[in-house]
């Protein structure tokens, strides 16, 4: 069994520091390194060597002989046969410079650079783009398109040349097969590649109806068009499509425009990634985890109209630490957080998928119970309490109990007018266990305390 041979990367920077993170960086991607301290060392270690390296990644700005011209040194001693391997295609070289002008790209790039990295740069960054040339079937890896067309030699030729770049393809032989693949077998892909004529549907119903369905409307849609069609463009274009390729097309072409469509769905994926932790980051308490009391308020407004009018019951427990204030003057204000959060993560594991844990404020947590009884809901809370009582809370050599006290009201029990007074008026029976001594749960109040 052959082993595959390590691909090897020359990496060309007079900063130690830049050329170790460098190495680090694409060593760790399974690629082997050889350092070299700036150009002309680079060069003249060339001159001898029997085989080129894969690629070399260059700086640009380095004493004795910068980027540009060591690679213009390249270049000549390529042309001149100087190198032992000239007659291949030339060297793979990537530039790095602090000085990211347009002006010092097109440098690069007529000195037959395949890509400008600008510093400072992540290291993952260095990864990306030396995969991108030297293993480009990982480029897209884990992506797909669906490729539609009643040919199935263009089909087959479309889907090789995807997976080159990693994209799994799957076919459709005409509009109406993609489409029941789409939105009926609820099939996941990131691109869609039509053609216009083809039977049953053609290309602008399908992508008509494509732009219809929730989980497809953003799908970048790319179609085929024929020579000399320029109406079935504009007819594509106007029925939703994102972009389209001239048949006869050529595999670099098809690559490029494809690559843009996936690039800015990477991103918005990105994008989503990150609006969905500024949302968590806004509606949860960063100390226990749980959800915050502005939060809470949205939520339980949001739903409060709807669980009176459907005749549920909905249950709030709002419950508080017993003399905390003891814990954080004779403990330290740090093993106090550390209670909290801990009590955060105790009343996370006692809820189920639809409550609601909320820290209310300071010491003071609310858990909303939809569908929940009086009965049931004072049951979620005295378990709490026997839990928080028989926890050992314990951080750094230093260890002591809780204990909480709870109030519990119920949409039907207690008749509230609003959300707000259901909070309200578990608030009150906390305060009612509070008096009654504390560590318990006060489910209603009794004749002589509703005076
Ligand atoms: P009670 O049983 O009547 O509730 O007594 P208590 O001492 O718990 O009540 P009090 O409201 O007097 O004190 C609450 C304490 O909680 C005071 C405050 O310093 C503390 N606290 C509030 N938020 C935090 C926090 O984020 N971290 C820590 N360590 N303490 C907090
Ligand atoms: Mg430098
Ligand atoms: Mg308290």
């Amino acid at each position: 069994m052959g082993k595959k041979r390590q691909q090897q990367v020359f990496v060309v920077d007079d900063s130690a520091t830049v050329r170790h993170s460098i190495q680090q960086q694409l060593e760790g991607g399974g690629y082997a390194t050889v350092p070299f301290c700036d150009g002309l060392e680079m060069i003249s270690s060339l001159r001898w060597m029997d085989a080129p390296p894969d690629l070399v990644i260059m700086d640009v700005d380095m004493p004795r002989l910068d980027g540009f011209s060591t690679c213009r040194k390249l270049r000549n001693y390529e042309e001149q046969g100087l190198l032992k391997w000239s007659g291949k295609t030339p060297l793979p070289v990537v530039l790095i410079s602090s000085h990211d002008t347009l002006e010092n790209r097109r440098r690069g790039f007529r000195l037959g650079c395949l890509d400008f990295i600008a510093k400072p740069f992540t290291p993952a960054e260095i990864l990306r783009v030396v995969d991108s040339f030297l293993r480009p079937e990982t480029t897209f890896a884990g992506m797909s398109a669906l490729v539609v067309d009643d040919s199935q030699v263009v089909r087959h030729l479309v889907s090789r040349c995807l997976a080159q770049v990693g994209l799994q393809a799957y076919e459709a032989e005409d509009g109406q097969a993609a489409y029941e693949m789409l939105c009926d077998q609820d099939l996941e892909v990131d691109l869609v590649i039509v053609d216009y004529r083809m039977p049953r549907m053609k290309g602008d119903e399908f992508v008509y109806l494509v732009r219809r369905c929730p989980e497809t409307a953003q799908l970048p849609v790319l179609f085929l068009s024929s020579e000399g069609d320029s109406d079935h463009i504009i007819t594509m274009f106007r029925a939703g499509a994102s972009d389209y390729l001239v048949k006869p097309f050529i595999r670099e072409e098809l690559l490029a425009r494809v690559k843009v469509h996936l690039q800015s769905r990477l991103y918005l994926a990105r994008l989503e990634e990150m609006n969905r932790n500024l949302y968590d980051l806004a509606v949860r308490d960063s100390l226990t985890g749980l959800y915050n009391r502005r939060y809470l308020m949205d939520f339980l407004t949001r739903i409060f109209a709807r669980i009176v009018r459907s005749g549920m019951d909905l249950g709030c427990v709002f419950f508080d630490l017993d003399h905390f204030k003891r814990i954080n003057d004779s403990l330290g204000h740090d093993f106090g957080d550390h209670v909290l959060a801990e009590i955060g993560s105790l009343v996370r594991r006692q809820v189920r998928g639809g409550d609601l844990a909320v820290r209310y404020g300071g010491e003071e947590f609310v858990l909303v119970l939809p569908r929940t009884g009086l009965e049931a809901c004072v049951g979620v809370a005295e378990r709490l309490r026997a839990t928080i009582e028989a926890h050992p809370f314990v951080s750094r050599g230093t260890s002591c109990r809780v204990t909480i006290s709870a109030g519990v009201a119920t949409v039907l029990n207690d008749n509230p007018a609003s959300a707000n007074e259901l909070i309200q008026l578990a608030d009150r029976l906390l305060y009612v266990a509070k008096s009654r001594g504390r560590n318990q749960v006060a489910p209603m109040l009794v004749a002589e305390e509703k005076l």
